[in-house]
């Protein structure tokens, strides 16, 4: 069967094209879900092809595995509310991150004890041969401490956004503790790299790495793991194409160098979006700001849903702006509800999307694609900035940090400087939220006591029924 080796080859290449062909469709929620099956029958195809390797060993274990995992998978992504989807990643992610770092001990273990003849650095022997390669050695050793470090970093970044772990933990001389921790694990890579073997060094060298990723993660506050899951996600992308060049599979090295080319651009994104250096959310804490802040004149102003809706009826425009608070409420489709029934009595209704609204990238596209709003009335940021002056009436439900003024006057917020929606621009504004809890920032907003804006306080969902409710009346 001397085809098979090309056939294998050509379906790995075939994988390799469907995952960065996923990928691309993922750029737009149209085609996002196509995408997101593309990218998942590229794994298929890779996973069959390489169950057709001639000389593969344990079919039965590793089918096994196969089918726990699938099960797994299966039984809880079916389960998993939308509001517990970023632990879930950080989950899936770290399992990325320790089977790239599994691949490396199992490569490294297979020398163990092996007299190793080193070749000329750089230069590769095939997978299973005698003597590995300098090159090889350093790949997995590289793959194994990255994928390491992202294994146990996004198991504490899961405790951490599943509540099971809600504070930080700091101490003096935390950063060069973790440090010193971080050159043992590089010094003992090294020793690998130079030939020395031997099973306890390994062993050794695979705690420190796991340690590391614990002990770089626990200082993170938990409102920062989203960032410091993409930033793993990279990692783990990374892992896996280093890995990859070990066992000389292309479909690894491919999908591994674009998920963690396309880690690296979100965790760049989300660190822009919330004004913040990826050093600040690794080894700062966010509230840091110095200074006195400002003070906010003015007061609350409540409002009643039937007078809100009829405010919103006889407007000719409305933009609604969600946050995290819809999330957590459920109220996606009442809320999409409601803009139909203005849209019916002719408002021009739009939605307005902060990248950072929520608590994962995309939370507030997906919420809204799941309520079956059209995508044409979904505005960025960037595009619905210049709009809100001619806005009737901004309806803001359950956000707080994106819309606040203080972000663009007051230099001693910890949000000074991240890029907001010029809600308060509008004419009116009219604010869902339950009572006078802060966002994540745990800050004051402005807004709330500007005098163009009406609170109406409720659970977002049952805020939005009686909007609902209320314009039903006004059309009968
Ligand atoms: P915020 O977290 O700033 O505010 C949410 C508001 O919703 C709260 O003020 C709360 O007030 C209200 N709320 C909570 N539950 C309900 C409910 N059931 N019904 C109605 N209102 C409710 O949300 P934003 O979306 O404005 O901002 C997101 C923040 O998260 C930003 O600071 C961003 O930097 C941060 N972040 C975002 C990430 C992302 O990837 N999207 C990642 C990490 C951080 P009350 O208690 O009074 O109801």
């Amino acid at each position: 069967m001397a085809w098979l080796p090309v056939v294998i080859k050509a379906c790995y290449f075939l994988a390799a094209l469907l995952f960065i062909l996923g990928l691309k469709r993922m750029s737009s929620p149209r085609s996002a879900r196509g995408g997101i099956v593309w990218a998942g029958v590229g794994m298929l195809v890779a996973v069959l092809a390489t169950f057709a390797l001639p000389d593969l060993h344990n079919r039965g274990l590793i089918l096994a595995a196969v089918l726990i995992g699938v099960s797994a998978a299966w039984w809880s992504g079916r389960r998993v509310a939308m509001t517990d989807m970023p632990q879930m990643v950080a989950l899936y992610n770290g399992m990325g991150g320790g089977a790239a770092a599994a691949i490396g001990a199992a490569e490294l273990f297979s020398y163990a004890g092996r007299s190793v003849t080193l070749l000329d650095g750089g230069q590769f022997t095939a997978n299973g041969a005698d003597t590995p390669g300098t090159a090889q050695l350093v790949l997995a050793v590289l793959g194994a401490l990255i994928g390491s470090v992202s294994f146990s970093g996004s198991l504490i970044a899961f405790a951490k956004l599943q509540g099971w772990l809600d504070r930080r933990f700091v101490f003096p001389g935390q950063r060069v503790v973790n440090m010193l921790v971080l050159a043992s694990a590089v010094v003992l890579g090294g020793m690998i790299v130079s030939g020395q073997l031997s099973g306890p060094l390994i062993v050794a060298f695979f705690v420190l790495a796991l340690l590391f990723g614990l002990m770089m993660t626990l200082p993170i506050g938990g409102a920062d793991m989203p960032v410091v899951i993409s930033l793993y996600n990279a990692f783990t992308g990374l892992a896996v194409a280093f890995e990859g060049f070990v066992l000389q599979n292309e479909a690894m090295i491919i999908a591994g160098t674009v998920v963690g080319a396309a880690g690296t651009l979100l965790t760049q994104l989300m660190a822009k979006a919330m004004n913040r250096s990826i050093g600040n959310v690794l080894f700062g804490s966010f509230g840091a700001a110095g200074g006195e802040a400002q003070a906010i004149a003015g007061s609350q102003k409540p409002i009643e849903a039937s007078d809100a809706a009829v405010m919103m009826a006889y407007a000719e425009r409305v933009v609604i702006v969600p946050g995290y608070g819809m999330a957590v409420a459920q109220a996606q489709h009442k809320v999409w509800e409601f803009a139909k029934l203005l849209i019916e009595l002719g408002v021009k209704v739009k939605f307005a999307i902060h990248p950072v609204a929520g608590r994962m990238p995309g939370h507030m596209n997906v919420l809204l694609a799941e309520a079956g709003v059209p995508y044409d009335l979904i505005a960025d940021m960037d595009d619905i900035n210049p709009e809100f002056p001619q806005t009737d009436v901004a309806l803001v439900i359950g956000a707080n940090d994106v819309v606040n003024p203080l972000a663009k006057t007051d230099p001693a917020s910890p949000i000074y400087g991240m890029p907001i929606l010029d809600v308060s621009a509008a004419k009116q504004v009219i604010v869902v939220k339950r009572g006078k809890g802060t966002g994540f920032a745990g800050i004051e907003n402005a807004l709330f006591y500007a005098d163009n804006a009406r609170m109406l306080y409720g659970d977002g969902q049952a805020a939005a029924s009686e909007l609902v409710a209320a314009l039903k009346t006004l059309e009968s």
